[in-house]
């Protein structure tokens, strides 16, 4: 069976955790869009981690991590990542790489970082990993697929240099830095091809004969539903699709195979980058929030930068839910909330004097004032307990007034960072 891990909001809403722990029963693990722009945090008993681009089930020795045709794959950074968890003890993961893979290339890195500083102030708050560069290269079809390295060398070459003439223009023209060469680029993948070699696969035959067998696979999003590009807050972003449905597409299964999707919820709000953020909060409040959250703080698994901190935003969620296609809910990082007296949540948005439930386009977002309902706090810590009914009532009372206004079933409340804190609910 094919269950997707995704988001609902912005992104760090605990998906890594979630994946580490159902891949403990799972033989398949993918990632399927995305790059190296955001990080999954796991914690387990090898040591703390920051994922970028393997998948979060490398941990175990029965599962096989694939990165998807959908990733934008940096071969350096999975290099490292691979020997970086070895060096610390883990197990040598069974890898799998698609040879569909598209690649970031180095000169998409320095893309993106010329871009920002261009953009100045306007900027997308990139985290200068060459995404929106790659993106926009596969879409305009002068993309390099992982297949492409074991490709003659005559038309490699020429095809490099089909596609650098045009970044050589911008190069010199708009960014005024040094220029690339065919023989520069072609080495550099040269080294890509001796990294990348060991671990190139026909992924979608693999997962093909893998369903047939009854395998169970997880499919692990990155960010979030407000990060996808069509039904998110565009053009604050990311370049490839976040939802569960493109996970068919970047693994290469049929859709009808993802048979549950859970999307994992956190109990307050966080994100990276610039965009709208309705629930959004300042100064102190966010300080403490930002200080006590996640499993030591909230900051960027991939950049270090403090996470913009907000209330819990019923709106966005059901929303994002929505979106998903979601069959279940995994409510994570709840503990961090027992330290509160009451708690905000955000139950409408206030557009132009009308109050509404519905998620508007970023037009309207702009203007949206959030409409918060105070819910009693448990003023207590809820870690290490395992049983639903066990939970303060307070607590209680908030997931299901949560779970009331984003129309969906929480099946599982995450009340800690590591593997197994966790409380299932049968719904
Ligand atoms: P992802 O990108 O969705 O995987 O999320 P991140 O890994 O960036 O952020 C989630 C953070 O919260 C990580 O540091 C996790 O270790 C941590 N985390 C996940 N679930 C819980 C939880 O239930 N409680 C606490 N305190 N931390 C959690």
């Amino acid at each position: 069976m094919v269950t997707a891990i995704v988001g609902a909001n912005w992104g760090d809403e605990g998906k890594g955790k979630i994946t580490d722990m159902l891949a403990e029963t799972s033989d398949i693990i993918i990632r399927f869009q995305g790059g190296a722009n955001a990080g999954h945090t796991i914690i387990n008993n090898y040591g703390k981690f920051a994922l970028h681009t393997l998948p979060s089930g490398v941990f175990y020795d029965h599962t096989t991590s694939i990165i998807g045709n959908g990733v934008a794959l940096d071969i350096p950074k999975l290099f490292n990542e691979i020997r970086d968890i070895e060096s610390k003890g883990v197990p040598t993961p069974k890898i799998l790489v698609s040879d569909r893979a598209q690649m970031v290339m180095p000169y998409h890195v320095l893309f993106d970082t010329y871009e920002e500083a261009r953009l100045a102030g306007k900027s997308f708050g990139s985290t200068k990993s060459g995404i929106a560069p790659f993106y926009s290269d596969k879409y305009a079809k002068i993309g390099f697929q992982v297949s492409e390295l074991f490709d003659d060398e005559e038309p490699l070459k020429e095809k490099i240099g089909r596609v650098i003439a045009q970044k050589n223009v911008l190069l010199e023209h708009l960014y005024h830095q040094p220029l690339l060469t065919v023989d520069g680029v072609y080495a550099t993948l040269m080294e890509y091809k001796e990294m990348v070699a060991p671990y190139v696969c026909d992924v979608s035959a693999f997962l093909y004969e893998a369903i047939r067998e009854g395998k169970n696979i997880l499919l692990e999003g990155q960010l979030g539903s407000m990060k996808d590009p069509d039904h998110g807050i565009y053009p604050m972003v990311t370049s490839s699709s976040t939802l569960a449905g493109y996970g068919a597409i970047g693994a290469g299964i049929p859709p009808y195979e993802i048979k549950k999707i859970v999307t994992v919820v956190k109990a307050y709000s966080s994100a990276v980058g610039a965009g709208e953020f309705v629930s959004e909060i300042f100064g102190d409040e966010a300080d403490e929030l930002r200080r006590r959250g996640g499993d030591g703080g909230e900051f960027g698994a991939t950049t270090g930068r403090p996470r913009r901190m907000g209330w819990f935003d019923c709106v966005a969620t059901r929303y994002g839910c929505r979106i998903q296609g979601t069959t279940d809910v995994a409510f994570t990082v709840l503990d961090v909330l027992g330290y509160l007296d009451e708690i905000p949540v955000c139950v409408g948005y206030e557009i132009d004097g009308v109050v509404t439930k519905d998620f508007p386009v970023t037009t309207k977002l702009k203007k949206a004032k959030p409409v918060y309902e105070k819910l009693p706090g448990w003023k207590t810590e809820i870690r290490g307990i395992t049983k639903y009914e066990d939970l303060p009532e307070n607590c209680r009372n908030y997931i299901e007034f949560i779970e009331k206004e984003i129309g969906f079933p929480i099946t599982m409340v995450s009340n800690g960072p590591g593997r197994h804190e966790i409380i299932y609910r049968n719904k």
